[in-house]
């Protein structure tokens, strides 16, 4: 999608420190670090937010969840004292990138609520 900064980072427009890559998703190191570890998970094609998956992105979605965050929590050594998993969505959940990613956190001990 034309304007949209992580379409840009997907088709290597804008480079990015990528971590895991396959065809349909691309995992890279946040710009602004929140935590040790912060790696932004995204499907390579656009679409803006949790509101707006169908039954067409259950592939792209069950691939992130049961494969990508795994490995990619592993590669990063925070499976084994865990980690946080986060989708900011819409303005009130703090979306500020309108292009679904999920941010996968560790390094350290995460505080609940979060602000
Ligand atoms: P959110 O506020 O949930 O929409 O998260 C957007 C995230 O994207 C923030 O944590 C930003 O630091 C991060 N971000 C924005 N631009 C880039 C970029 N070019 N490369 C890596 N991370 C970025
Ligand atoms: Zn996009």
């Amino acid at each position: 999608m034309a304007d949209c900064i992580f379409c840009k980072i997907a088709n290597k427009e804008i480079p990015s420190a990528a971590v895991y890559e396959d065809d349909m998703v691309l995992a890279f190191k946040d710009l602004e670090p929140q935590a040790p570890v912060h790696v932004l998970v995204i499907p390579k094609k656009h679409v803006e937010s949790i509101k707006e998956l169908d039954d067409s992105h259950k592939d792209v979605m069950g691939h992130i969840f049961c494969k990508v965050l795994p490995r990619v929590a592993k590669e990063q050594g925070i499976d084994e004292k865990g980690f946080r998993v986060v989708a900011n969505t819409g303005d009130e959940g703090g979306q500020t990138v309108k292009h679904l990613h999920i941010h996968l956190l560790g390094g350290r001990s995460m505080q609940w609520p979060p602000g």
